[in-house]
Order: C-alpha cells, then structure tokens, then sequence
C-alpha cells in the first residue's frame, strides 16, 4: 500500500512506460540538470558512493518522476517509489526504509506533504542512516535504533518554498526544472511518435509542442489525442494541418491555454478589472483549490508573461487582453 499502487492516480499504461525516458542522454532539455546530475552520478559511481540526497522541483509533468528513475537506473540501483500524503504514520516510512538495499533510490513524490512526524523520522535518516522510532504506547513505550543500508532519497515538490526549511538543508543536491522550449518538447513528441510507430512530420510536432504548455506530460497526452484525429478524420498522418484541427477541437488554443487557463485570465479581467487580486479570492471565484492556481497554473501563465505576482496579488498584462482580442486598460504610466 506504501508502494505507488497499481490503480493508484500516476499508474502508467504500457505506452506511457515505454515514451518514458530511461537514461539521462534520453533525457531531452534541462541542459544545467542534465550536466550536473551526469557529474554527479559519474562521481558517486566511480567512488561506490550512493548519490547524495536530491530534491527535484518544478510544476506537474515536468520530468521530476523520470529523473528520479533514470538517478535508480544510472546506478544500477532499484527505485522504491511512494508519496507524502500516503506515508501515514511513522510506521509506514519506516517499513520502506527498512526494506532498503545498499544504494537503492527512495522516491518521495510531493515530499512537501509529509506529516510531521513522518519527517522527524527522516531527518537522522538522512544523516546517519539510523532509524529512531519509538514501539508501543504509554508507560511500555520504548526507542528503538536500527542501521539502514546508505541510500538515496529522491523528493520531488512542486515548490521548494513548501518544504520546511529542516527538511530542505538535508538535500545536498538541489535541481529545478523549467518549463521546456518549443525545440525541446518537439524533440520529445518526435521521440515518442517514433517509439509508438505514429507518422508525423516536423510541422506537426511542431505545432503540438508549440501548445503544451512547456510539458512534456502534456505535449506526450496531445500527440495521443491527435493520433486519435488523425486516424478517424484523416490517413492517420500527423501534419501542421491536422495537429491544428486537431488541437482546436480539444480547445488548446494558439497559445497553448486550454480551458482552465482561458477562464482565469477572464475571471481576472472581467470580474476583477484585471487585479491586483488575491489567490483566495481568485480560488474562490473559479471555485478551484488555492493549490492548484499556483501549482498547475499560475507558473506557466507567469512564465509567459500573461500575468504578474505582486505584493498585493495577482495583475493580468496586457499581453492577457490582447489575447482575447480586448483593448487593454489604459494604466497611464505602464
Ligand atoms: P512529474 O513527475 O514532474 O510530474 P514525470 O516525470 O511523470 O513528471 O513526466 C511526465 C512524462 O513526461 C513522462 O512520462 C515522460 O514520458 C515525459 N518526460 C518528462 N521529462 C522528459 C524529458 N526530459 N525528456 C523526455 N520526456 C520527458
């Protein structure tokens, strides 16, 4: 149950697995991750080190999962994987843990929700590899200390200002992913079109990696869903013609918005005047979760430059206005 279940949301099918990039030379973009975690990697195996612990971050599809697979795979180690929210008790850390071998990566996805006392139980973990956990309750209640084998903790988060700051200084390698460029993500669909036996040419892979929002997650998911059009309303043939029919029917508009992205910006510009206004009031208005508007879809949006943060909230530019074909407001002095 501690173990990323089969069924679980994250199960991968067969196709999924085989696009996923297994070593770091597959591994498209992210040049600085690319050449550290090489660095890295190549010193811990040539001292016969385990690799220090990692903490990966960057918004959903990114690659954070992927890499910390490929770090298992460059060493030649198994991957346990897991996540916060299902590590429970302390208990429950503590039985992957234990069933650790020398070396092997221990994948904590949304490391950021872990509870308190799960990562208490991390720390001289982390450290020492030593295990302190208490048995028992009340006046029976006893500490007991076990050796764990060296090991390397992988977490992944969506933002490193969630974790607390304990938690974060035991990472000795810290990586953050960026959203990918047009060239990468074409690259990356070219790749997978290839692997599923799936025509394409240059264009259309192109057009699809234009509006994916800087994902490869979601650049992969499009390729699928245009293959879909592809072959029901065309010759199966995947060109800048049908990747654009294709993609208009799924609502991803030019930009790469879809439709979440669309009703934000309009929920800022109509019902807020364009901002500044606070990410609760916005949750509010678009009835989505806080955590969704600055994990999921502010990043892109603010990456773009269709909207700000600022110290009194959230401003649309006027780059959102023009994309809706609407005059943007004067603001005397911008
Ligand atoms: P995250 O854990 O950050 O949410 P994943 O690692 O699950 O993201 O990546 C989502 C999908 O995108 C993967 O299944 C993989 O196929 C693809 N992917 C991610 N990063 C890359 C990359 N650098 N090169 C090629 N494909 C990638």
């Amino acid at each position: 149950r501690l173990l990323a279940a089969e069924g679980a949301p994250g199960r991968e099918d067969a196709q999924d697995r085989a696009i996923r990039p297994k070593t770091l030379e597959d591994y498209v973009g992210q040049p600085a991750v690319r050449e550290q975690m090489g660095i890295f990697l190549a010193a811990a195996k040539a001292r016969g080190e385990p690799l220090d612990h990692t903490l990966i971050f960057g918004p959903p599809g990114l690659g954070k999962t992927t890499l910390a697979a490929i770090v298992a795979q460059e060493l030649g180690v198994s991957l346990k994987t897991t996540s916060g929210p299902v590590l429970e008790k302390a208990g429950d850390i503590a039985a992957l843990m234990t069933n650790l071998e020398p070396g092997d990566v221990l994948f904590i996805d949304e490391i950021h929700r872990l509870s308190p006392f799960v990562e208490e139980i991390l720390y001289p973990a982390m450290e020492d590899y030593q295990l302190d956990i208490m048995i028992g309750e009340g006046p029976a209640a006893r500490s007991i200390k076990l050796d764990l084998p060296p090991f390397t903790l992988v977490g992944a988060t969506t933002r490193a200002g969630l974790l607390t700051s304990p938690l974060r200084d035991r990472f000795g390698i810290v990586q953050r992913l960026e959203f990918y460029a047009v060239a990468d993500l074409a690259h990356i669909v070219g790749r997978s079109a290839g692997i599923l036996g799936i025509p394409m040419d240059e264009g259309g892979a192109r057009e699809i990696a234009r509006r994916s929002r800087g994902t490869p997650r979601i650049a992969n998911r499009l390729l699928r869903r245009v293959r879909d059009f592809a072959e029901v309303r065309g010759d199966g043939r995947i060109d800048v013609a049908t990747a654009d029919r294709a993609l208009d029917m799924l609502s991803v508009d030019a930009a790469g918005f879809d439709h979440l992205d669309r009703r934000l910006l309009l929920t800022l510009i109509e019902k807020f005047d364009g901002g500044p206004v606070g990410v609760d009031s916005l949750a509010a208005s678009l009835s989505e979760e806080r955590g969704t508007i600055e994990d999921v879809l502010e990043p892109y949006l603010i990456q773009q430059g269709f909207i700000v943060r600022t110290p009194r909230g959230r401003v649309v530019t006027r780059n959102a206005y023009l994309h809706f074909g609407l005059r943007a407001p004067d603001r005397g002095g911008e």
